[in-house]
């Protein structure tokens, strides 16, 4: 930018106002959003629903006018500056991006939900110079065609969102949403800005780490996470009785008031039993897991945030993208998989400040549904060799009957078992393969990577995995300020009364 600083405050505060209607800048958003204007990386930890996106989308905004400029000089070897957003979610993208273009700004994505002919619009596009923000998932830089097109742009500004996703050791780790450091050599190593809402001091410099970056090239802004109108609290309890007069009392405390409540479950088999228990006790509710099909949960979604169903009994599926202001309480009825999982639950709770209550139904038997979760997301190193094998001997079976195939021969336990598509996605990640089940174009390309054969890295992932689930047990035990344990955890100062 060559602006002066007094210029560039007015651009980037008249951009808040002209593009989104908003007066102030919430929490650290501007010092964020000038950081990367002045090319800068930026790692920004912020509440969910609190604006991270703007950190990026202002800074997009402010190049495409950079944009428009060069548009009217036409320099024809000059490429036009883009901000290139990835993000995990598929499910949002479309939703992100009809919010940016009701706003008329000029924003789209590219992912699998296009057809053939919008794709290739939408490259031409790109190709073309139009846009100010593209929306993708890493994968999307497997395509040769769209790594071709973004050739002609000058990304400006790199966006990772949800951020924790590329760490191995965050609790949402995504194999296929890695390699974020060969995406940003692709594309000329341009400013990054890495978002996410709850990552402890590991995460964060691994998330550095993956990006390619080290800890000097970035600055940190932690928003930090006190929530004092937040009551945390614990329940131990026995059995499914116990739990339900929990739900009932906490329903009837509701009643009475105005605002809404959420019930989280694990299996969605138990969401569906205690389901017909409420109905037998009267209790209104509606159900959101994932296998609804997208039109029931939207439908579901709406009815919530319009207030029209007060109570939501929910899977984890439920919360992305959920900006209710007034929810009075999240109640866990099972336990979540890791303190960063519950931490974000709750988060959801009281954001328009006023008082809300956080309850947590400890029942230490669905420890083992957690514990089972977690060797389900960790093959070991047998089973990686055996999986192997099986890709190398039998590539016409593989091909012929791909996934059914597979888990006939890997013995699969039951439908809680993922740990063939983690073992894929990682020996993707890793080199070992290309293509996928899905796509029919699975193919060994190499030897099983050392990572995947290393006892001792193997331990250690899952090793992680369970310290975040005893987290949540000792943070039940905790005898003192529930708040100042979840501070500790997330490597933050507390000050109870801020
Ligand atoms: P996050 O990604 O942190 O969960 P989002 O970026 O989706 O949050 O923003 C949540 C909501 O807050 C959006 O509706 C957004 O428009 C709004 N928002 C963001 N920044 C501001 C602001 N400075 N003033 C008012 N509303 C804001
Ligand atoms: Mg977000």
């Amino acid at each position: 930018m060559q602006e002066t600083p007094e210029d560039e405050d007015t651009v980037i505060r008249s951009a808040l106002q002209k593009w989104f209607g908003y007066e102030r800048f919430r929490g650290q958003q501007e010092t964020v959003i000038r950081t990367v204007l002045a090319e800068k990386h930026a790692l920004v930890i912020m509440p969910t629903g609190m604006g991270k996106s703007l950190c990026f989308q202002i800074p997009a905004l402010v190049n495409g006018e950079l944009r428009k400029r060069s548009d009217s000089t036409g320099h024809p070897n000059h490429r036009v500056p883009l901000t290139l957003v990835l993000s995990p979610l598929i499910a949002l993208m479309k939703d992100q991006v009809d919010a940016l273009r009701r706003r008329k700004i000029d924003a789209t994505f590219v992912n699998s939900s296009l057809s053939r002919e919008q794709r290739i619009q939408r490259y031409r596009g790109i190709a073309e110079g139009h846009y100010d923000l593209l929306y993708v998932t890493p994968e999307r830089f497997r395509k040769e065609d769209f790594v071709e097109a973004l050739g002609k742009r000058q990304i400006t500004l790199l966006a990772v969102d949800e951020a924790h996703c590329i760490s191995e050791w965050g609790h949402d780790f995504r194999p296929d949403y890695t390699r974020v450091q060969e995406i940003r050599e692709r594309i000329g190593n341009p400013t990054t800005i890495a978002l996410t809402a709850t990552a402890t001091p590991t995460v964060q410099s691994d998330i550095i780490r993956q990006l390619g970056l080290t800890e000097e090239d970035v600055t940190r802004f932690h928003e930090g996470i006190n929530r004092p109108n937040l009551r945390l609290d614990v329940v131990e309890t026995w059995g499914d009785d116990n739990k339900l007069q929990a739900i009932e009392q906490a329903w009837k405390m509701l009643a009475d008031k105005s605002g809404s409540g959420i019930v989280y479950f694990v299996l969605i088999k138990t969401l569906e039993e205690f389901s017909r228990l409420a109905i037998e006790l009267g209790i209104p509710h509606v159900c959101y897991h994932g296998d609804l099909d997208r039109g029931q949960r939207r439908q579901i979604q709406n009815r919530f945030m319009k207030g029209q169903s007060r109570l939501v009994f929910a899977t984890n599926a439920f919360g992305m993208g959920i900006d209710k202001e007034d929810i009075r309480f999240v109640l866990h009825a099972e336990c979540p998989g890791s303190m960063e999982a519950y931490y974000q639950e709750i988060g959801r709770a009281g954001r328009d400040g006023e008082p809300a209550e956080c309850r947590f139904l400890y029942d230490q038997a669905d420890l083992m549904t957690q514990m089972e979760f977690i060797r389900w997301s960790n093959p070991d190193r047998d089973y990686y060799q055996t999986l192997y094998q099986l890709l190398v001997d039998e590539p016409e079976q593989v091909q012929a009957f791909g996934d059914e195939w597979l888990r006939s021969r890997l013995h699969v336990r039951g439908p809680q078992d993922h740990r063939l598509e983690t073992a894929l996605a990682m020996m993707e990640r890793h080199g070992t393969v290309i293509g996928t089940l899905e796509e029919d174009n699975l193919t060994v390309v190499g030897p099983l990577a050392e990572a995947l054969r290393d006892v001792e890295q193997l331990d250690a992932k899952r090793e992680s995995d369970q310290r975040k689930l005893l987290a949540l047990v000792e943070y039940v035990r905790c005898e003192e300020d529930r708040m100042a344990f979840i501070h500790h955890y997330f490597g933050l100062p507390y000050t109870p009364d801020a």
